[in-house]
């Protein structure tokens, strides 16, 4: 293993570095502070569009399609470049990330054509409508039914956690097009433009104050059979494309406050005579800390090796995304606990915002792209050879189940 760059991937972080030197803007607050959502939403979209205009996004899309037509490792390099310059980036992460990448590998040229330009501009917004109530970690259980009419779909149903649907011009959509067969099979994918007629966005206000994901209502939903991606009952493999791609994009968090962070906060806390890094038990904590991050910078080193030889990252992608939400988290509820009871309530004091927004987010990051447990199950099955999961269901028709 080798860690060290290639002279192309050297050069390419050189330039990268200055490009970003010259151009990346300078926010002390990448979650907002006191800034509105639709502020934050603009400077966002003005950082999305100096990227593409400089050939920093969709680094890895083919050409034909609108990419750069470049390298795995270019497009990591880009990243850890931008991450020291705390940009916010979210509102494109799950279009740009998941959504587009399977847009282009299943829909026609000429469609994948029309939608590629605008979000790769940051013109057009997109949103991942897969969960429901009573499908997440077994996304295969979704109900909302699409009844083909003609040369349409009739769709009904409710989807929910639906980050930035809101905000949202086009989703992706899992649907359930048919009940008398497994549940792998009776679903179809679909991408639709999200002010159809007879779809109700509800923002949900999660603690950290922000309103980014919500439930979404189908009520007789018309979405025409062209905006199919791939065969009918073929959208798992389809949503697999798409998944993928989400648990590699989720395991980053580049935006994360690090142990130096944790450091500077420690210093500047009065303590005695000197400040609360002098404590034993505070320098025990950051150096279990900066442990756990040292570790996940060698996997994601592994994972970075492993793309630059061209190989995909193994199951590097699931600890790392594991441990780093947890670590986040620990993070946060330590920088709390260094404030006492005021940690949570100082929310004006922008030198926290940081912590405070990680201790909050985080409990959700353990969630989305894959709950705690279900990155142990795979761990245990893919990288440590366990007995699977017992899975009953899979053989036998959705409408037998429950
Ligand atoms: C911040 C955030 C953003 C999100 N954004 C989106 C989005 O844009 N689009 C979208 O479609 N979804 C989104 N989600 C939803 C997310 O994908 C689901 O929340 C996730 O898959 C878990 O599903 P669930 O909430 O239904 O919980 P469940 O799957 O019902 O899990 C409940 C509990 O049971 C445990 N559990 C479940 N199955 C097993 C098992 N086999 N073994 C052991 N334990 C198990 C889980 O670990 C969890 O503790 C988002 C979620 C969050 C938190």
């Amino acid at each position: 293993m080798d860690f060290e760059d290639t002279a192309h991937e050297a050069a390419y972080r050189h330039a990268a570095k200055s490009w970003l030197a010259r151009n990346a803007p300078g926010w002390s607050a990448p979650h907002g502070g006191e800034e509105s959502e639709a502020q934050m939403l603009h400077r966002a979209r003005g950082w999305q569009r100096a990227k593409a205009e400089a050939g920093y996004v969709g680094i890895t899309w083919p050409r034909e399609v609108g990419g750069q037509g470049g390298l795995a490792i270019e497009q990591v390099i880009f990243e850890q470049e931008e991450a020291a310059y705390r940009v916010f980036t979210i509102p494109f992460q799950v279009g740009m990330g998941m959504c587009l990448p399977t847009v282009y590998t299943h829909a026609t040229p000429q469609i994948a054509a029309r939608f590629v330009g605008p979000a790769l501009r940051g013109e057009e917004i997109w949103c991942q409508l897969f969960s429901e109530p009573g499908a997440g970690s077994d996304l295969a259980g979704i109900r909302t039914r699409a009844v083909q009419s003609g040369d349409a779909w009739i769709v009904n149903g409710q989807k929910v956690w639906t980050s930035y649907a809101n905000h949202s011009d086009f989703g992706l959509a899992l649907l359930r097009t048919d009940v008398t067969v497994p549940k792998h099979k009776g679903m179809t994918m679909f991408y639709l433009d999200m002010r159809s007629q007879g779809l109700e966005v509800r923002p949900i206000r999660s603690m950290t104050g922000h309103a980014d994901f919500n439930e979404v209502f189908f009520t007789d939903v018309r979405i025409p059979d062209a905006q199919r991606l791939g065969p009918v009952g073929g959208g798992w493999k389809v949503a697999l494309t798409t998944l993928m791609h989400e648990r590699l994009a989720i395991g980053r968090a580049p935006d994360a406050p690090s142990t130096d962070e944790l450091i500077r906060l420690a210093r500047s806390i009065p303590e005695g005579a000197g400040s609360a890094l002098d404590d034993g038990a505070v320098q025990d904590a950051i150096a279990r800390f900066y442990v756990n991050d040292a570790g996940l910078d060698f996997l994601r080193m592994r994972a970075q090796s492993a793309i630059s030889n061209g190989r995909a990252p193994g199951p590097e992608a699931s600890i790392g995304k594991l441990v780093m939400a947890k670590t986040r988290q620990d993070i946060g509820a330590f920088a709390m606990d260094l404030l006492e009871c005021g940690g949570i309530e100082q929310s004006k004091a922008a030198r926290l915002t940081d912590f405070q927004y990680h201790y909050m987010f985080s409990a959700g990051l353990r969630i989305a792209g894959g709950t705690d447990e279900v990155l142990r199950n795979i761990i245990a099955e893919r990288v440590l050879g366990l007995p699977a999961d017992r899975r009953i269901d899979r053989d036998v028709p959705f409408n037998a189940l429950e």
